[in-house]
Formats: C-alpha cells, structure tokens, sequence
C-alpha cells in the first residue's frame, strides 16, 4: 500500500464483538488509537521520499536504515500501523472456533493441547509488564513459538512472523475489565478466528 498509508478497515461493525469486546472500546481503539499511529507513521515519514517507498513490514524490520531522528516514530507508528490491522483480522467474526488442520498439527507438535496453547500465550500477555502484546508466531521454518512484545514493537524486528496476537495495551480493555487483565484476555478467546489465523500460518512450511 503507497504512502501515505491508509487507515486499515476494522471490516465489521464496532459492536460485532460483543460482549466480549465492548463497541465503545472498538471505535476509540480505531478511531482514535489506530488512527493515530497511521497519522503519526505518516508524519514520520513526510519528508523522507526515500522511505515513502517502502512497505511498514519493510520500515520496522530494517530500523538501521531509518535516520535516527524518525527511528522511534517510526517503530511505535509502524508497529502500532501493523499490530492493529492483526489485531482487527483476527478478531472477525465468525470462522473456526478451534484450530484444524497443518495449524492444529503444529500447534500440537511445537506448543502442546490447544489449552497448552491457550495458557501459554495468555501468560505471555498477561506477564508483559505495562503495555505491549502477547503473540503466536511463526518463523522462517513453520516452527510456532509464543513471545510477547513491549510497546508496539512486532515480532517481526525478532524475525518471526505473528499470526495472532493479544493486545494488552490498557486502552484495549480498561473501559470494560479496568485492571482485570486476566479477565480480558480470557474473553478476548471467545472472538479469535481460527481461519484467520489459519490463513496467516498458511500450508505450513
Ligand atoms: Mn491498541
């Protein structure tokens, strides 16, 4: 996508995940939070042609090649660009309510029982101290591994490529869960789109 980068769609209605994700949280979270990265990403790079031809995957996984005056505008905005637009896929209604398939036999093979994975993954979110994200990723090999990330930072600048991910930002649940973290992310399963998911691992390989 050309600069200057675009607002990435939710592509459902705010109110699509409740209750589990309240719509008042989803229209300040996009309208406000995402839009907000896209237009300070945007800023980052106005005077910077050279950059503005890059894709944001680019811009985050190559920071050496970003003048040091823009680096960490550009690693929170372009994370934050990127982390959304997961975030929001993820989260589509409908679709698989479990995983199946090479994504289920991976899982199985690399992380354990989908509880295994579950309660991995959510002790990485929920042991990420202040705000950042917890993540299922996989690298170069197809092999699954859960991290967690501070701030906006994607795993993609640790050479993994996420296929799912929580955030924990307190703006993704304070209205709702206040500092009931725990209680969000164990709500936030009931939203995840396995196919989505699914489509981000790919065949497997
Ligand atoms: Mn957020």
């Amino acid at each position: 996508m050309p600069y200057p980068f675009a607002l990435p769609e939710v592509g459902y209605s705010y109110d699509a995940l409740e209750p589990h994700i309240d719509a008042r949280t989803m229209e300040i979270h996009h309208g406000k939070h995402h839009a907000a990265y896209t237009t300070n990403l945007n800023k980052a790079l106005e005077s910077h042609a050279d950059l503005q031809k890059k894709s944001v995957e680019q811009l985050v996984t190559d920071l050496n090649a970003v003048p040091e005056a823009i680096r960490n505008a550009v690693r929170n905005n372009g994370g934050g660009y990127l982390n959304h637009a997961l975030f929001w896929d993820v989260m589509t209604p409908g679709g698989a309510k479990e995983p199946s398939g090479a994504l289920a036999d991976a899982l199985e093979r690399d992380l354990g029982s989908l509880d295994d994975v579950k309660s991995k993954l959510q002790a990485a979110a929920v042991g990420q101290f202040g705000s950042g994200w917890g993540w299922l990723c996989k690298d170069a090999g197809g092999k699954l591994s859960i991290v967690a990330t501070p701030n906006q930072d994607t795993p993609l600048m640790q050479g993994k490529t996420p296929i799912l991910g929580v955030d924990v930002w307190e703006h993704a649940y304070y209205l709702k869960y206040q500092n009931r973290r725990p209680d969000y992310v164990t709500a936030w399963w009931n939203v995840v789109n396995w196919d989505k998911v699914a489509a981000r691992f790919g065949p497997g390989r």
